[in-house]
């Protein structure tokens, strides 16, 4: 209870920390976004990106590290329940496990550190540490693909371009480096700035991808299976550079910006801003900001509404049946499904199975969440209610233990068991490691936990995020991310002084709608323009916002 209420103070003054949609540069960009007859131009670069929607994308799950100095400080920092962030999103547990398919490249060829090599570029340079430099073209091969469902950025590139909001921009990043992190990357580039980079993720980083971008001079410290001391020596690498430093951070976690605070404090005298994606660093963020040591405008891209409602909602409806496919081969129609909690990623689970023919249940402890999922068509249950029947237990909640051992011991033979929320909590899984019941790993992912009686539950992913462990995530999902990224380092950077102060602000909702007016095109949808007498009538500008800040999507 006290949490929600903590929840809705945090968001109003969020809201209220919105600068004015008049001032920022989001407008100008959104004002060149709608032609005069309400088409949005994308130029030449503009792709179906149902083309290429077979293409592999990866969402690797980050591996908490722990801070070098202050575990323990850091390692309290709870997540907020019931939210994530996609990307990297990724970042946020320490529980999650790594999606064994994070990069095409197979790395075991070559046991040396890269730390240990000697590598150079085709001009020469040597400002980086990859794997190996010579799978450069590999990795371009994959940025070019990635490009076709990112149109958006390419957009930006084209419409921001003349004018360089990021000349002078010295942005040093660190997230997931993949071929996605690529196409953002060069269009910082692209916009003028100069680029350093490193990974938020020791598995995380395709290897060839970061191969081509030090080909072209972005100097990347990253390669996959990192140690421990090589993550916070690579960090190090991007930040401590001789004659180079930064004035804008990109994070995906908060541990860039930790580092900089420990070891480089002084280096936030240049610093413009930082720009956050997942929810454990914005809430770094946020107890930075309480305690009153927060000493530069932050960005909290996580909470952003385009980027929530593709990470949970549109995000899940697609990567559940994913999930389940390539780990189970189930048939979904005619399954009995039960699924716990209607929040987000619940509707989206629960649409995409009812379409596959599913007969699918929901638990709910909310009431209003509960009644939607009535007036979708769906029955809300008890879990004790349904679970001698069903075939298959979605966790969707943000919450723990929600599937207990007793529950587990009731359902029937062959059924599957799993989650999509963020902990590995919500299923029960420790209450199953008891010497009583047999456990066979069938296959990566999938264990079968064996009864006395010869009854088997499957479970996948060990109770962790089954979309996250088991699938991949759509380029086109991670382009809403990007271009939201580079809509706030362009704000951030522009911004005239005392426009932000020293503290964590949600994106002007301007920049949201920016953001989902750029990823139009790719449906070839066209917008209605508001006539003068309409926008009176409804007291909008014609050109946005079109919503107020609390209203709900
Ligand atoms: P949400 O808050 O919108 O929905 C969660 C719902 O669960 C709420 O309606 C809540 O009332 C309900 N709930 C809580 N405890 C319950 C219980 N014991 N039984 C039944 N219902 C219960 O959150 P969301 O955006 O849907 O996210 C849910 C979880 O999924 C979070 O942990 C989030 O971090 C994670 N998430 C996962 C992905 C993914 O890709 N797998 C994407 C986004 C979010």
């Amino acid at each position: 209870m006290s949490d929600t209420l903590g929840d809705g103070k945090l968001e109003l003054k969020q809201a209220s920390k919105e600068v004015k949609e008049s001032e920022n540069v989001a407008e100008k960009y959104s004002a060149m976004t709608v032609s005069k007859n309400s088409e949005i131009v994308m130029g030449e670069l503009s792709v179906s990106s149902a083309a290429f929607s077979a293409v592999p994308t990866h969402k690797p799950v980050k591996k908490q590290i722990q801070f070098v100095e202050d575990k323990q400080e850091f390692s309290r920092f709870p997540t907020k329940a019931g939210r994530r962030s996609l990307s990297r999103s990724i970042s946020q547990s320490s529980t999650d496990s790594y999606s064994s398919a994070a990069s095409y490249t197979d790395s075991s060829d070559d046991e040396t550190s890269p730390r240990d090599k000697t590598q150079l570029n085709s001009k020469g340079t040597n400002d980086f540490c990859v794997k190996n430099i010579k799978q450069a073209e590999f990795g371009r091969r994959e940025i070019e693909i990635a490009e076709q469902d990112m149109s958006a950025l390419i957009s930006l590139r084209k419409r921001a371009q003349g004018e360089k909001p990021l000349a002078g921009a010295k942005i040093v990043g660190c997230t997931h480096i993949t071929a996605q992190t690529a196409v953002l990357i060069e269009t910082l580039v692209a916009l003028g700035a100069q680029c350093r980079w490193t990974a938020c993720n020791i598995y995380s980083t395709q290897n060839e991808v970061a191969a081509a971008l030090s080909e072209i001079g972005v100097a990347v410290f990253a390669w996959k299976g990192e140690s421990e001391d090589d993550f916070w020596w690579c960090i190090n690498k991007c930040i401590n550079m001789e004659g180079w430093q930064p004035n804008m951070i990109l994070d995906d976690g908060g541990d860039l910006t930790h580092w900089v605070y420990k070891k480089y404090p002084n280096g936030f005298k240049k610093i413009r801003g930082i720009v956050e994606e997942s929810v454990t660093g914005v809430h770094r963020l946020y107890q930075l900001s309480k305690a009153g040591k927060l000493c530069v405008p932050a960005m909290n891209v996580n909470d952003s509404v385009t980027k929530q409602k593709f990470d949970n909602l549109y995000c899940c409806r697609e990567s559940i049946l994913d999930g389940l496919k390539r780990t189970t081969d189930v048939m979904f129609g005619g399954k009995q499904v039960v699924v716990c909690g209607y929040g987000e990623v619940g509707k989206g689970c629960t649409a995409a199975l009812k379409a596959m023919g599913s007969i699918v249940y929901v638990t709910e402890i909310d009431p209003i969440c509960s009644l939607q999922a009535c007036m979708d068509g769906f029955r809300v249950v008890k879990l004790n209610e349904v679970i001698r029947q069903v075939d298959i237990i979605i966790t969707c909640t943000g919450n723990k233990n929600v599937v207990t051992r007793d529950q587990l011991d009731r359902m029937k033979n062959g059924s599957i068991v799993c989650n999509m929320g963020h902990s590995n909590t919500e299923i029960d899984v420790a209450s199953l490691r008891t010497p009583e019941l047999t456990w066979e790993r069938v296959c990566s992912q999938v264990d079968h936990v064996i009864w006395p009686d010869g009854k088997r539950v499957i479970l996948l992913a060990e109770g962790r995020l089954l979309n996250l462990s088991c699938s991949t995530v759509p380029t086109f999902v991670l382009s809403i991310t990007a271009t939201t990224q580079a809509l706030a380092l362009i704000e951030l950077y522009n911004a005239p002084d005392g426009r932000y102060k020293q503290d964590v602000y949600l994106l002007p909702k301007k920049m949201d709608e920016y953001v989902a007016s750029l990823h139009l095109p790719t449906f070839d949808a066209h917008l209605t323009e508001l006539s003068d007498e309409q926008a009176k009538y409804l007291g909008l500008n014609k050109n946005g916002p079109f919503k107020p800040n609390y209203y709900r999507y």
